[in-house]
């Protein structure tokens, strides 16, 4: 049976005494973080009496309950916490304490009880890295990347490939304003590395050969969605990755496909991201849960 979803009204009555996890999300119903975290729960509890009572439960939670929503979850010992959209931003200034890898991207998506509140941490960027090398066999050190979209997703991101040594990074927003915001935010970290803003409706002359593009947008997740930028417009990049995983085939990496160029979409970045969440509730290691949670995750799609 498909994971129930929750909301505010079942955490003010929460009672259950096992180790519980969850994802706060709006929209959430279409989310597969249950089934692979529940999948990779029951595996480790067939060799781990520890985990027999650990289950992930998934919230339609509103920016406006959130903050009632964390310190429920905190009051009700919640061990673990996912935070996707719209929640990662905001989620950031409720937080005890921070990851110091956390800190630059301004936003959390995983959150840790302790006694004085959430610590926070962003598994996301973790996700991206091992995603890029698993699916197109490349790394961010040394590239130009072309990132596109400026929201928490983008946060994560473009932190990573600064601290991963990109050669370069040009972003690409739709609002000027979140692109002021994420390049301000970006200042202080490799500030030797060149940056650079733009609109996706007036590219730059000057854009890189060879880039990793990055898709950080929501566009793509409806059929009707045009891409978030003209592909054939942009140099001939070296890989498009889509953090959209559901549908598999975006419109930017149709394009992608129709160039002929290595493409790839998010499931591996959700399966690794979520594998390192699992990691700081539970010690496990991500690299023992990554092949469960995607077994798990094609599973829940194909349905
Ligand atoms: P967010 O904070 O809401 O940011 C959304 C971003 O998408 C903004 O930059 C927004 O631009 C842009 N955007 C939205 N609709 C657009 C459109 N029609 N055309 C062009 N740009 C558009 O969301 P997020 O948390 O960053 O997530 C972004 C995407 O990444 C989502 O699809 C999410 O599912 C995906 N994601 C996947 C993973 C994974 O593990 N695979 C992890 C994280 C996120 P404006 O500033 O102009 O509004």
């Amino acid at each position: 049976m498909a994971d129930p979803v929750l909301t505010l009204h079942e955490l003010e009555t929460w009672s259950r005494t096992g180790t519980s996890l969850a994802v706060l999300g709006h929209p959430i119903a279409h989310s597969i973080s249950p089934p692979m975290h529940n999948a990779a729960l029951a595996e480790l509890a067939r060799d781990d009496a520890r985990f027999a009572d650990w289950k992930y439960f998934r919230f339609d939670i509103t920016p406006n309950e959130l903050p009632r929503a964390l310190d429920l979850l905190h009051a009700k010992n919640f061990r673990g916490v996912n935070l996707t959209v719209p929640h990662k931003r905001i989620a950031f200034d409720r937080v005890a304490q921070i990851d110091p890898a956390a800190r630059p991207a301004g936003a959390v998506n995983t959150l840790r009880w302790a006694e004085e509140g959430w610590h926070g941490f962003n598994t996301d960027g973790y996700g991206l890295t091992a995603a890029i090398q698993e699916n197109l066999g490349t790394e961010f050190a040394g590239h130009h990347v072309i990132l596109l979209g400026a929201g928490g997703a983008a946060r994560g991101a473009s932190v990573e490939c600064l601290q991963r040594g990109c050669a370069s990074l040009w972003v690409a927003n739709r609002t000027r304003e979140n692109l002021e915001q994420l390049l301000a935010t970006l200042a202080a970290v490799r500030p030797d590395i060149p940056r650079r803003g733009f609109s996706p409706a007036s590219l730059p002359t000057d854009l890189p050969l060879g880039a990793i593009v990055v898709n950080a947008t929501s566009a793509g997740l409806r059929a009707s969605d045009a891409p978030p930028i003209v592909l054939s417009d942009l140099p001939r990049p070296a890989a498009v990755f889509d953090m959209i995983y559901n549908p598999p085939l975006t419109p930017l990496l149709a394009a992608a496909r129709d160039h002929g160029w290595l493409h790839a979409n998010g499931l591996s970045m959700l399966v690794h991201q979520g594998a390192k969440a699992l990691e700081i509730w539970s010690d496990v290691p991500a690299t023992r849960t990554a092949n469960t949670m995607l077994r798990a995750a094609h599973r829940a799609l194909a349905r």
